[in-house]
């Protein structure tokens, strides 16, 4: 007897409108990366201009890293009450306002204050972004489209690399930090024109209004399953720190947070700051061919974020952060073991790049992009700002500590030992991913918040 045919359920199409309103909240990641990459040529000059002494040249570069923190901690909140587009408009603007201010600063002290305020809108911006695309995702593509945050970061990079090369020669270090204020407007005006996210709508009982833009942005019919569920969803959570400190929510707490700290300690922003001091330490001697090999450096993590893209939704994000930290951990240690070496010859000064080129593609396929993914996807609705915002302090604040221990680590642990910490910790790290991160391809938020709810481990999450 012929089988009856059953039909399937449709896949969620989404239509264009999802990939512009998450390519403009991606500018955020830009902002980040723009400014990570910019001032390590500025301050070249800025120290001159300004006779900086050690201590205020090393306040001056980390002062963003301080205001990050500081921004990260009140945007949770202001995510959870105003709407995540409304956060990343005001990001946009204080940071516009904030990067023109400090090419503008007339002294050091001026200088300071204007980077304090850059760092509030960029560790709001950081965790925004990737939230405000995870929530207007469909769950199938939700990888790629919040990997383009990331992809903005690496990019932001490589731009302040170049502007950084051609400024120098001229020594015009206001310029460098004045066209920090381009992305910005684009991305405030960008964000003007986008629907708010309708998770959060919804979270707040604007269903008509939720509708309209699910409407907008999904060409499937079928938008009332979608609001049912995350209408179900919120039913069962309260909000505020009393539901932040619930035990069901702990393992995604412990997730977040160890990722956010395991993200920076195995070593990403030593690379990024220091590549060229790097690339000198391994005998490249003109200052041009160690700022050329710091591009190159760059352009790697830009190719190997968007092979990350194509492959978080297929392979899913925790063989990616497998792969990604194994590689990063057999990197530096061949690393470690170039500089051990007595004498640095040519060939040694080679491995030594490629390694480190290895180690930072490794990172981008991995921990790069699938920590800002994580944690825009394990939290529950209702407190998915303030447990992002915890993350990202721990981030930012990792971020700050790496910064200024690197050279004193150098100094205490010698190139070798240094590089054979971070490749350490690289593997600590894979063992918390192996036990502890869950899978979320493929998964809706709601389901993965109703995996929460259930006590489960977070291993589980990949059965139901
Ligand atoms: C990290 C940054 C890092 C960047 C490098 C991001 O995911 O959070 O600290 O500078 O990747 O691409």
């Amino acid at each position: 007897m012929p089988k009856a045919k059953v039909p399937k359920p449709e896949p969620q199409k989404s239509n264009v409108f999802v990939y512009i309103a998450a390519a403009i909240s991606a500018l955020g990641g830009m902002l980040f990366g723009y400014d990570t990459g910019v001032i390590s040529s500025a301050i070249l000059f800025i120290k001159k201009e300004f006779s900086l002494g050690e201590k205020t040249e090393e306040v001056t570069v980390s002062a963003v890293l301080m205001g990050a923190v500081i921004g990260a901690a009140f945007a949770g909140k202001l995510a959870d009450s105003i709407g995540r587009r409304k956060v990343l408009i005001i990001s946009a603007i204080i940071f516009a306002f904030g990067s023109i201010a400090t090419a503008l600063a007339p002294n050091d002290i001026l200088l300071i204050l204007g980077r304090i305020v850059v760092g509030l809108a960029i560790g709001a911006a950081s965790f925004t972004a990737p939230m405000y695309i995870s929530e207007v995702s469909p769950a199938r593509i939700r990888g790629e489209l919040v990997s383009l945050n990331q992809l903005a970061v690496t990019v932001g990079i490589v731009v302040s690399y170049m502007a950084g090369y051609f400024l120098s020669k001229v020594g015009d270090w206001r310029t460098m930090l004045a066209l920090a204020a381009i992305p910005s407007t684009v991305l405030g005006v960008g964000m003007f024109f986008m629907p708010q996210s309708p998770r959060w709508l919804i979270s707040h009982a604007n269903i008509d209004k939720a509708r309209s833009v699910l409407r907008r942005i999904r060409r499937s019919k079928d938008i009332d399953g979608e609001i049912k569920d995350i209408q179900d969803s919120i039913g069962k959570q309260g909000g505020g720190l009393k539901e932040l400190l619930q035990p069901f929510i702990r393992p995604a707490l412990i997730v977040g947070i160890g990722l956010a700290i395991f993200q920076q300690i195995t070593g990403i922003n030593t690379v990024i700051y220091y590549a060229p001091t790097i690339f000198e330490f391994a005998g490249f001697k003109s200052a041009s061919s160690a700022i050329l090999a710091t591009l190159g450096v760059g352009i790697v993590n830009v190719i190997m974020t968007v092979v990350a893209m194509q492959l978080l939704d297929r392979l899913g994000r925790r063989p990616l952060l497998l792969i990604g930290l194994s590689g990063m951990a057999g990197s530096l240690a061949i690393l470690g073991f170039a500089f051990h070496l007595p004498k640095m010859t040519d060939a040694m000064g080679w491995i030594a790049a490629v390694s480190l080129m290895l180690y930072v593609g490794f990172f981008a396929i991995g921990m790069g992009p699938v920590f800002w993914l994580l944690i825009a996807e394990i939290y529950p609705l209702k407190v998915r700002g303030m447990a992002m915002s915890v993350a990202t302090i721990f981030n930012w604040g990792s971020n700050l500590i790496v910064g200024i221990t690197f050279l004193t680590l150098i100094r205490l642990m010698g190139r070798p030992g240094t590089f054979w910490l971070y490749a350490g910790l690289s593997i600590v790290t894979w063992l918390f991913v192996l036990f502890l991160v869950p899978e979320t391809k493929g998964k809706t938020l709601e389901q993965i918040e109703d995996h929460w709810r259930g006590g489960k481990h977070p291993l589980e999450l990949d059965e139901t």
